[in-house]
């Protein structure tokens, strides 16, 4: 019997139209799941496919409402015998963070792959058709399970903890940043090359079940020079956690540091990230976390710091425990 695979179609360059098949200039999330299934009929010949269009939108545009409803429509979905696995179509700006939301509150081991393109749907050499098969096979291997929500894009299979849309228009766009993919798709062949070691899904203890909205958890860049301002303004504004993406290792600018020292004092709970696109933000390095207060994100890149922060809100203020979530999850 053929798996059964519901594909959740949420917009993007995938399903985006240029002007003609030489433009640079397109609008994304234009047409629809059918329309883009009709592209690669032979993922029929897979698997048992229905098609949702769950939302019609640019990633850009992706925003924590649209995340809980899509993880508790998953969750349900894979609750059902009905359902063997989720193929999610989506933009790519905002991609690695829709993937890390996902693998953190989807508590199912059935596979859940999210697929875009880097070329809209009437582009020369289109890639989402290629990523669409990609991920259906993906799907249909029982090696996928419980190896958490991958992206797989460009023939890569990435888990959400490391991939980075590290480029803005390449094919070759997506990667694993500190890690390498955890696999890759030939043919109608998946060979995976390693474990995903991080808690997820089935494995993590956030849930979302329920709820209409996450704490307000910013972020802020550093650079030379840094200004407080915009680290005041989200202070001000009575945001529960920010996130930093530092210089290097984490570090902030000097005129930032007392700010950051009084907010978290003031139990705002905040984050040492890096603008750096790869490597750890360690604990204690040239800051001690302890004396200001901070938590170091690890492996964890801003924006996915975000998203780790605003679930830990969601159980604790605690920094320790907090300061543990960044180390296992
Ligand atoms: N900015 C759009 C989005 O993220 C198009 C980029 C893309 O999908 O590659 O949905």
């Amino acid at each position: 019997m053929k798996p059964k695979i519901h594909i959740l179609a949420t917009g993007g360059t995938i399903a985006g139209v240029s002007a003609s098949a030489v433009s640079t200039s397109y609008s994304a999330g234009r047409i629809d799941i059918d329309t883009l299934l009709a592209t690669v009929p032979q993922v029929f010949e897979l698997a048992d496919i229905s098609g949702e269009q769950f939302c019609s939108i640019g990633s850009q545009d992706m925003n924590e409402a649209i995340w809980l409803k899509l993880s508790s429509r998953i969750n349900s979905l894979l609750s059902g015998e009905d359902c063997d696995g989720v193929l999610i179509t989506h933009g790519t700006d905002t991609m690695e963070e829709t993937a890390y939301f996902l693998n953190l509150t989807v508590h199912s081991e059935k596979p859940v792959i999210l697929v875009g393109a880097m070329r809209s749907a009437s582009a020369i050499s289109e890639d989402g058709p290629a990523n669409i098969y990609n991920g259906i096979v993906a799907i249909c291997d029982p090696k996928t399970r419980g190896r958490g929500v991958l992206c797989c894009m460009n023939n890569h299979l990435i888990a959400a903890k490391d991939v980075v849309k590290q480029h803005t228009t390449y094919l070759s766009a997506f990667e694993g940043g500190n890690s390498d993919s955890v696999g890759y798709v030939f043919g109608n062949n998946v060979y995976y090359q390693r474990d995903v070691t991080s808690r997820h899904t089935v494995n993590s203890e956030f849930s979302v079940e329920g709820m209409d909205k996450l704490p307000e958890v910013g972020i802020v860049y550093g650079y030379a020079g840094c200004s407080p301002l915009p680290f005041k303004a989200l202070v001000d504004a009575g945001f529960d956690g920010i996130v930093i993406a530092g210089v290097g290792n984490g570090n902030l600018y000097r005129d930032l540091l007392p700010y950051a020292e009084e907010a978290a004092e003031k139990s705002v709970i905040i984050v040492r990230s890096t603008r750096c696109p790869s490597g750890p933000t360690s604990l204690d390095a040239e800051l001690n976390d302890n004396r200001y207060g901070f938590i170091a994100s690890f492996n964890l890149n801003p924006q996915k710091s975000r998203i780790l922060l605003m679930l830990a809100l969601c159980r604790t203020r605690d920094r320790a425990r907090i300061q543990e979530y960044f180390l296992q999850y």
